[in-house]
């Protein structure tokens, strides 16, 4: 019930490392996994005499996210030197944004329906985002593998990073949760980073503060760290959300203070109280001319962008008719997307044309059970998975023209993932899962079923309808390969009744 009477004010900041070859200012490899201390160099060590050079592709890496974002790009940018001591920092400072950002004033969607819901009509929440900014990682201490030394990595040291802080716009964990998501969507999509929050590559603070309702100023805010999974992110403002309204509930005041989320225990602990903000002596950096993006470069890229998620799920429901649960799913992870694309396409081809809308349909059922298992359960890609779009187009033409059954597909699908050679025809042929849809071929062989049965014949035509399915059976026992069963009850059906006038 106090839940009801608060209201939490969060605001995420968003580190995400650059999928680059090279580091920010020098050719060492930015190479995640390494041996430690085997991509280290003079410049991201800071000796003295050396010079950064900007690496241009984390520059372009960091516009497309801000376009992406609806962010407006700053025409001429600057690099300072935030300076703090910290062993992992060997040059001494930081080499970070300070009040240039690259991109500013931007904003993405988030999914504000209930949980579960995909309905069209599902609503949308915009949360601002104030800045992205490019700047370069520190290395990694590492504490736990010695008893009396505190061990240093460097290969880190330089790797590019974008900071992403958003307006104070998310009011729950719930939100705070889908922003990060999307966020990781958007960086996986565009391609700019693997998004993977167990190594680090994204990683995220929260700054959370709690409110009366109808309050339009904000509370003081507290700021959780170490938060290596969005699970853990929602997780830990609950707890956090909770502790501040049951302290200021006893009339304590909540203190501006910096906590580590302890995932075990599943609680915060302070790490330190900010009495003040730090100063950090920030100076433009002399080594570094200014980041000059002329306009014309802009749109270049803003061209070159793909289309982004939320396009392409509108556009899956509206030329292609799928469910708006469909679409979510499909457009999910940009690879998955493609397949099912190029998959569709490639149906077209065979199908020349007819109920698309029924056929992007049968895809996407085809993409979101066998694919995607598959996908769960194995280490392929879409982009590796040995039934590639072109494949899986044969499958679901053949189960379109009925030639298998549902069960029949999936086993075709099953066996394709094993024989890459052959088409999905021929692959259900050899294994007697063509449906025989003729009548013809049916019609004698429902009649020597009966023949052979009259003791159930007379049985059935005296009221045991039951035993139809007897004679189901029988016909598909006979029969090479596998008649579609509705056919078979159908024929039979006809013949029964035919007895039945004749006896
Ligand atoms: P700092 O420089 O101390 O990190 P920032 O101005 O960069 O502070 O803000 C950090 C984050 O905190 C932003 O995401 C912002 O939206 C959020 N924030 C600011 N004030 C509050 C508040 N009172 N409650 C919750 N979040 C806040
Ligand atoms: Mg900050």
């Amino acid at each position: 019930m106090l839940h009801e009477t608060y209201e939490p004010v969060i605001g995420l900041e968003v580190h995400c490392q650059l999928q680059t070859e090279a580091k920010l200012f020098s050719p060492e490899a930015a190479a995640y996994g390494a041996p430690p201390n085997t991509h280290v160099d003079p410049v991201s060590l800071g000796h003295p005499g050396t010079l950064p050079v900007l690496n241009e592709a984390a520059v372009a890496h960091t516009l497309r996210m801000g376009l992406a974002t609806h962010c407006e790009i700053a025409e001429q940018s600057f690099f300072a030197r935030k300076h703090y001591f910290y062993p992992d920092l060997p040059k001494g400072y930081q080499t970070s944004q300070f009040d240039t950002p690259l991109c500013f004033g931007g904003y993405l969607e988030i999914d504000a329906g209930p949980e579960d819901d995909a309905s069209e009509e599902t609503p949308r929440k915009r949360i601002g985002i104030t800045r992205i900014h490019l700047e370069e990682d520190a290395g990694k201490s590492i504490h736990d593998q010695s008893a009396s030394h505190t061990l240093l990595d460097y290969n880190r040291c330089g790797v590019p990073l974008i900071e992403m802080v958003s307006e104070p716009d998310l009011r729950s964990p719930r939100e705070a949760y889908r922003y990060l998501h999307k966020v990781r969507q958007l960086v996986r999509w565009l391609g700019i980073s693997d998004g993977n929050m167990e190594e680090g590559s994204l990683r995220c603070d929260a700054n959370v503060s709690v409110r009366p309702k109808g309050q339009t100023g904000f509370g003081t805010r507290t700021e959780l760290k170490n938060l290596n999974s969005i699970r853990n992110v929602e997780r830990a403002l609950e707890y956090e959300i909770n502790r501040q309204i049951v302290a200021r509930e006893r009339g304590e005041a909540v203190q501006q203070q910096t906590l580590l989320w302890d995932a075990d225990a599943q609680r915060t602990r302070t790490m330190r109280t900010k009495e003040a903000a730090h100063d950090y002596r920030y100076m433009p950096d002399p080594d570094l001319p200014p980041i000059v993006v002329p306009r014309e470069r802009i749109e270049t890229l803003r061209e070159a962008l793909p289309e982004m998620p939320d396009a392409r799920r509108t556009r899956f429901m509206s030329s292609l008719g799928l469910p708006a649960y469909d679409a979510e799913v499909l457009t999910e992870e940009r690879a998955l997307a493609d397949y099912f694309e190029e998959a569709l396409s490639s149906l077209f081809k065979r199908t020349k044309g007819g109920d698309t809308k029924a056929q992007a349909k049968e895809v996407a059922n085809f993409v979101m059970s066998d694919v995607l298992r598959t996908l769960n359960e194995t280490d392929y890609t879409p982009e590796t998975l040995p039934v590639t779009p072109r494949r899986l187009a044969q499958l679901v033409y053949l189960r379109l023209e009925d030639k298998v059954s549902s069960s029949g597909a999936q086993e075709v699908f099953e066996l394709m993932l094993e024989n890459t050679d052959d088409s999905a025809g021929k692959i259900a042929d050899e294994n007697n899962l063509i449906q025989i849809s003729d009548r013809g071929s049916i019609e004698p062989v429902a009649e020597s079923v009966l023949d052979d049965n009259p003791d159930n014949v007379s049985s059935y035509l005296d009221g045991k309808d039951g035993l139809l399915g007897f004679f189901i059976g029988q016909v598909m026992q006979r029969m090479d390969g596998s008649p579609n069963p509705q056919l078979v009850r159908d024929v039979l059906s006809e013949k029964l009744d035919a007895r039945a006038e004749s006896a």
